[in-house]
């Protein structure tokens, strides 16, 4: 397939139209027509199996899903000013799956407005401005999220750092500062934490949050290591700041052995934000936090969504929930995501480029190195296993600050022979590096 030649109308088009910092996928860029649950299909009638599309959580147009949008959008779509059962229906399906003290939601359409929100509500709750975030973290795209992402404000066409954002040490036990031989890693990552705290405090500042994901995603595909969230929110909140988990692309079980990522650490934010999974590719987010702090945001001026919360989007979310449950996914991705990692650790002993593997359920990164002792990323070389992945029918994505963490995180219904086949053709490509 000559991807140029056949596209080039195409691409010439999109240049001239589209902004032309958004990124095309592949050296041989792709044209998508159809998807079916794990499988994409392109105008060529080639079948890829993706591995890396969590926004299409319980597949891509599953039916359950696409039957309930198109009922809704058929019968009615207005906004929150006037009442409708799915409001609330989908209100109480969401505050079942987290903790009692999470009761009040807040809907919006992206996970990057969430997070939005999230920061706003912290500050009027606190009265204070500073946030501590994770270096190498991205929350988003709009201006409050990119301030709480050194990935964009410290890259390539950022502003740096704003003056209210300040960046603990990404808690990475491959490369960072303390590793997996270290039994202590979470409170130590913890306690830089502190750290940051008691520099604003000697300054005369309070801290209004401390947001993180609860498994790390652009910063590498990194579990936190045990005991880590416990002792950074409580620092958090000995400070009288908010704790807010970003569970955009973790959550909703994601992470098999708990629906939330943060369940993992035992530990229960003041404010979750979740996102892309929630519906199905729809546009569809949430902020839900406590009534102390809904009650401090309700201090006099509406918040209007003109979509957040529509009819058609909390029947589409309500769906999401439906086929998670009945299809019982959380547990399939426990089990398949087990055995996907059991595999790759079986390659890691075979092929030394294979770093680190590690993740949770289908929450699953690979770390690709030139030498096991310098850990030196092996890049280019990722690229060029991503590309001949991709030759071979499977979708693939790399991640983290280096470059050099295979990315996966497949629809959930991604299957046992799904797996095998992506480690058959992984190892293939390896050997013939
Ligand atoms: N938070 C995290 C952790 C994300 O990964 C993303 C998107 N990649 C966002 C927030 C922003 O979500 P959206 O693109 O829906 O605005």
């Amino acid at each position: 397939i000559n991807a140029e030649a056949d596209y080039a109308g195409l691409l010439a088009d999109r240049k001239a139209h589209i902004g032309r910092n958004l990124s095309i996928s592949y050296q041989e860029p792709l044209k998508i027509v159809r998807g079916a649950l794990q499988y994409l299909y392109d105008d060529k009638g080639r079948t890829f199996i993706d591995c890396v599309n969590n926004p299409s959580h319980v597949g891509h147009c599953h039916p359950t899903v696409v039957r309930a949008m198109q009922q809704q959008i058929a019968t009615l779509n207005t906004n929150t000013r006037y009442l409708h059962d799915h409001l609330v229906d989908y209100a109480n399906s969401l505050i079942s799956t987290l903790p009692p003290s999470l009761e009040v939601c807040y809907f919006t359409n992206s996970g990057s407005e969430a997070n939005d929100l999230a920061i706003r509500m912290s500050r009027h709750y606190t009265q204070q401005q500073d946030v501590i975030v994770l270096d190498h973290a991205y929350h988003g795209t709009s201006t409050v999220a990119m301030q709480l992402s050194p990935y964009k404000f410290d890259g390539k066409g950022g502003f740096g750092q704003p003056a209210h954002t300040h960046k603990a040490l990404n808690p990475d036990q491959y490369r960072g500062a303390y590793r997996y031989d270290d039994a202590q890693a979470g409170p130590r990552y913890a306690a830089d934490v502190q750290d940051i705290i008691s520099r604003l405090q000697a300054n005369g500042k309070g801290v209004a949050a401390y947001i993180c994901e609860t498994l790390l995603g652009v910063g590498g595909q990194i579990p936190l290591p045990p005991g880590y969230l416990q002792e950074a929110y409580a620092a958090v909140r000995a400070a009288g700041g908010l704790c807010i988990a970003d569970e955009v692309q973790v959550g909703f079980g994601r992470v098999g052995d708990a629906f939330w990522g943060f369940e993992l650490q035992g530990v229960t934010p003041d404010i979750v934000v979740m996102g892309k999974p929630i519906g199905n590719g729809h546009p569809l987010a949430a902020v839900v936090t406590t009534r102390a702090v809904a009650d401090a945001f309700n201090n006099g001026m509406e918040y209007f969504n003109t979509f957040g919360g529509n009819p058609v989007s909390m029947a589409t979310g309500l769906a999401v929930l439906q086929v998670i449950r009945e299809e019982g996914l959380q547990e399939h991705a426990r089990v398949t995501g087990n055995y996907f990692m059991e595999g790759l650790r079986k390659l890691k002993a075979k092929h030394a480029i294979i770093g680190d593997v590690r993740g949770h359920g289908f929450f699953i990164g690979a770390e690709l190195v030139r030498d096991r002792e310098t850990l030196e990323p092996a890049v280019p070389e990722i690229d060029v296993i991503v590309e001949a992945m991709k030759q071979r029918g499977f979708l693939l994505s790399t991640d983290g600050p280096l470059h050099n963490v295979l990315k996966i995180k497949p629809p959930m219904v991604f299957n046992k022979a799904n797996t095998d086949a992506l480690l058959h053709h992984l190892d293939a490509v390896l050997d013939s590096l």
